[in-house]
């Protein structure tokens, strides 16, 4: 069923009565081609772009939980291309080009709004690092504006400018970043995968990788074992874990992040804002909700929920930069567990077991990297090479020491990402 606005003019008249389920809610079956182990962003992508670039049918997607009830749907919405080193540069402006195009493609609505994100800077040497990366940008043909004071203050008037510890200096205006809604971007590719014959089986647990000969023949689940020649592991936080069924250890420490969000305010934040001396960013949901987050909890943990400094940490960032905030009430908050490399960049690699594949290592900003990853992924898995995209995001670069590529040239160190 295509969904179309005279779709919804025909069903509003005839009583809402020709909805049908956005996806099937199919058993496992014995054997697939393909299994894709986790439901989220990341999976679901990459099974759509197996059926869709490389015309392959027989896949399952299997997910412990329920579509979109991991980090897909916990974060905030952050969609940017803006990264200083080659690696991650290519691969997230490519992303950027297909969420451009994804609401068309996939004929869902995921509310991709390019409302514009800034990030302020508070120091000349911050500007200098900014202007920086700005050019590193531009050259990968994505769009940076470098901003003085008075230019952050036409777009964003209600920061305080003159604050005696962390005066704003400029920002970096990135026009083409901005937010999508997260758990639509799950159902729309969880739609867009079962349209093209794919089993996405939720309530469905992986609870071993069989290997036979240095060769992966299938997975172990909680409904059954299931035959496959082809095995990609997509889990997100759980990565240690899952990858361990097959004997490996990875260079990741999973981490909790936490998030927010206010009562619904008028609109008063049109863009995403990032603050530069403490970590803190923001925007203005759609439904009113001032969203915002700060940083890791900095303790390893499989608990999808943060601590109390942490929140204070954040509050208090939130006051410093714009007081405003202060009136707000916060509804809620919650967290989401990160799979965090040494470099804070992802990992898209064949693993030493033949057939079987790892996406992982997505940190923080994996939201963004959904379409990307799932399309580099499935080139991976259908064609045993890597996307041109994906290229450098080997995991050998942990063992070599050679490649690393954290986001803004700070250096592979774990408390810096
Ligand atoms: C608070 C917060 C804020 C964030 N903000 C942003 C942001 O603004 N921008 C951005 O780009 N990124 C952001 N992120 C990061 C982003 O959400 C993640 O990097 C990304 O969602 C991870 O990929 P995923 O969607 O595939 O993960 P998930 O949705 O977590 O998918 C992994 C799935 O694997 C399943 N799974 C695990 N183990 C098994 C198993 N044994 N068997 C079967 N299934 C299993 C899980 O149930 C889960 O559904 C944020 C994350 C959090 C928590």
């Amino acid at each position: 069923m295509a969904y179309s606005g005279w779709r919804i003019i025909r069903e509003a008249l005839t009583g809402n009565a020709g909805w049908a389920p956005v996806w099937r809610d199919p058993a496992p079956r014995d054997a697939y081609d393909i299994v894709i182990i986790g439901g989220g962003g990341h999976g679901l992508a990459t099974a759509y772009y197996l059926a869709r670039e490389h015309g392959l049918k027989n896949i399952a997607v299997v997910e412990k939980g329920y579509i979109g009830g991991g980090n897909v749907g916990r974060n905030t919405t952050i969609v940017r291309a803006n990264y200083f080193l080659p690696g991650n540069s290519e691969f997230y402006s490519h992303s950027l080009k297909l969420w451009e195009g994804l609401e068309t493609e996939l004929n869902y609505n995921v509310m991709h709004s390019q409302r514009g994100l800034i990030n302020l800077f508070h120091s000349d040497g911050q500007r200098d690092a900014f202007a920086r990366r700005g050019n590193a940008m531009a050259n990968q043909g994505d769009d940076a504006v470098l901003l003085d004071r008075e230019g952050v203050r036409a777009h964003l008037p209600y920061l305080d400018f003159d604050n005696v510890r962390f005066p704003v200096y400029g920002g970096l205006l990135h026009p083409r970043g901005g937010t999508a809604r997260h758990d639509a971007v799950a159902w729309g590719y969880a739609r867009g995968a079962d349209r093209r014959g794919v089993d996405l089986i939720q309530n469905c647990e992986v609870t071993g990788i069989d290997i036979e000969g240095g060769k992966v023949t299938g997975v172990q689940t909680s409904r059954g074992g299931i035959k496959a020649s082809k095995v990609g592991i997509v889990v997100a936080g759980r990565s240690g874990q899952v990858a361990a069924m097959a004997g490996m250890r990875l260079p990741i420490e999973s981490h909790v992040l936490q998030a927010f969000v206010t009562e619904g305010l008028k609109p008063c934040i049109d863009h995403v804002v990032s603050f530069g001396m403490g970590h803190f960013y923001i925007s203005q949901s759609d439904k009113g909700g001032l969203v915002f987050g700060g940083d890791l909890d900095f303790y390893a943990s499989y608990a999808a929920r943060g601590n109390l400094p942490m929140k204070e940490h954040v509050m208090e960032a939130a006051m410093t930069l714009m007081p405003m905030i202060g009136k707000a009430r916060v509804l809620r908050s919650w967290g989401g567990i990160m799979d965090m490399t040494p470099d804070g960049s992802p990992i898209i690699d064949k693993t030493p077991v033949e057939g079987l594949y790892i996406d992982c290592g997505w940190c923080y900003g994996g939201f963004k990297a959904v379409p990307g990853s799932g399309f580099a992924f499935a080139h991976l898995i259908a064609q045993d090479r890597p996307h041109d995209s994906a290229a450098r995001l080997r995991m050998d670069r942990f063992a070599k020491g050679r490649g690393l590529m954290d986001e803004e040239g700070t250096g592979a160190q774990h408390n810096l990402h």
